[in-house]
């Protein structure tokens, strides 16, 4: 176990403490809504984001398309990100499965959608248009740099979407790498908004599982929305076990991988043929880029890492000469300094 694997903080291993838990969870049937440990991750992750209620589903992804369905009905839209997970790399499930309309708007290099465009989004009542219903944010924005959007602006957003009669969802991933970076607790960065999904399987550690998080009354129709979806699960209190160490040792130890990060960043900095801006490096994600007239190409340097020191980080899809590395529980400063000291002498 020396790989270091920088690629993303999903390649995270469960802890020993999520495995004996697991071993030893009190189950049921969480269909049948009798599953002791499912039930106690579901109340911890509501009680965290001071919600009411909260629904552990598969992945991220399930989490957001559920809460899509139980926003919206066919032929009705949600104002998203064009650059937002939701858009580019959850298979067109709120179209496939939902029959739900995108109105994309480009996210600013700080995460948000401008506040002007998301109005001049909302559609007014005609027959021509889909209806307006949803507006989703993502905190932290993965596609640019894991950039925490502050409390301000989503307060700001929730009062936009509550002015016109809409709801909004944050497809928050790495929500509590959000909270960590501001300083601030996860119910506060959650307060101005209706439904918000985190990943217990990033950062967090646990091998599978996110927990979708609002109202009572929306969590008890986002639970018929799973079902549709094929999402309810029998004993799942052992994925559940997982969860709650997550919720309770992991959440407040994401400053650590900000601090990675930022070391990885700075010595990254003092490597001639990297090109990074240190300003961008907010939470536990680090994008730079490799000069041309480096030693090696980017396919090279990903390859000589892997082959000769164990180490991964790709270039990220769909970009040439961009990396990013993500830093996570088992990224450690020492896995740090090996990581830099490998690029600077198969660059130098
Ligand atoms: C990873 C991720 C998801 C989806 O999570 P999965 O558990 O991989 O399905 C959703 N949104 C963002 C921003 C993500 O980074």
């Amino acid at each position: 176990m020396n790989t270091i694997d920088l690629r993303s903080d999903t390649v995270t291993w469960p802890t020993t403490a999520m495995r004996e838990a697991m071993y030893t969870a009190p189950v049921g049937d969480d269909v049948y809504g009798e599953d002791p440990t499912v039930i106690a991750l579901e109340a911890e992750a509501a009680a965290m984001l001071g919600k009411e209620a909260g629904l552990f589903v598969a992945s991220g992804n399930m989490g957001n398309l559920v809460a899509l369905l139980t926003h919206c009905g066919r032929g009705e839209e949600i104002i998203v990100g064009k650059q937002a997970h939701i858009v580019r790399y959850e298979a067109g499930g709120s179209a496939a499965v939902g029959g739900i309309h995108t109105n994309q708007i480009e996210v600013q290099p700080d995460g948000t959608l401008p506040l002007e465009a998301i109005r001049e989004s909302i559609r007014v009542e005609n027959d021509h248009f889909p209806r307006t219903r949803l507006i989703c944010l993502e905190n932290t924005q993965g596609t640019i740099g894991g950039i925490p959007l502050s409390v301000a602006y989503t307060e700001q957003v929730g009062e936009l979407a509550r002015e016109h009669n809409l709801k909004v969802h944050v497809d928050g991933a790495r929500f509590f790498n959000a909270a960590t970076a501001l300083g601030v607790s996860a119910a506060e960065l959650a307060a101005p908004v209706d439904s918000v999904t985190f990943c217990l399987s990033k950062g967090l550690c646990a091998p599978v599982g996110s927990v979708l998080v609002g109202s009572a009354a929306f969590i008890k129709e986002a639970r018929r929305s799973r079902k549709v979806i094929g999402g309810g699960m029998r004993q799942a209190g052992v994925l559940a076990a997982a969860g709650l160490i997550a919720l309770r040792e992991m959440t407040s130890r994401l400053g650590e991988d900000h601090a990675n990060a930022r070391t990885l960043a700075e010595g990254l900095a003092q490597i001639p043929c990297i090109q990074i801006d240190l300003s961008r490096v907010q939470t536990n994600m680090v994008f730079f880029d490799l000069h041309p007239e480096a030693r090696l190409t980017p396919a090279e340097l990903t390859e000589r890492l892997k082959a000769e020191y164990d180490i991964y980080i790709n270039a990220y899809p769909g970009k040439a000469r961009t990396f990013r590395a993500v830093t996570h529980y088992w990224i450690t400063p020492e896995r740090i300094e090996i990581t830099l000291d490998a690029i600077r002498t198969l660059l130098a």
